[in-house]
């Protein structure tokens, strides 16, 4: 699938990085989300799904292909 992020929404939370480490980073200054990955292999759809869920801010958004 593919990852958007939706940068100025986004409140720092890390919970995306913590679910998908290989798909989010975090800026080390301000926290803010950083994508690593916008079309992650299809083993890390149930993670970015979780990732997507859990984000505070719904920042993240996926577009199934
Ligand atoms: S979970 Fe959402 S608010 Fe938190 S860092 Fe990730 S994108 Fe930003």
């Amino acid at each position: 699938m593919h990852v958007e992020v939706d940068e100025p929404k986004c409140v720092s939370a890390g919970l995306c990085v913590m679910s998908a480490p290989d798909v989010f980073d975090q800026r080390d200054d301000d926290g803010v989300v950083i994508l690593l990955d916008s079309d992650p292999d299809t083993a890390l759809d149930e993670e970015v799904r979780e990732a997507a869920g859990l984000c505070p801010a719904a920042a993240i958004r996926l577009v199934e292909k």
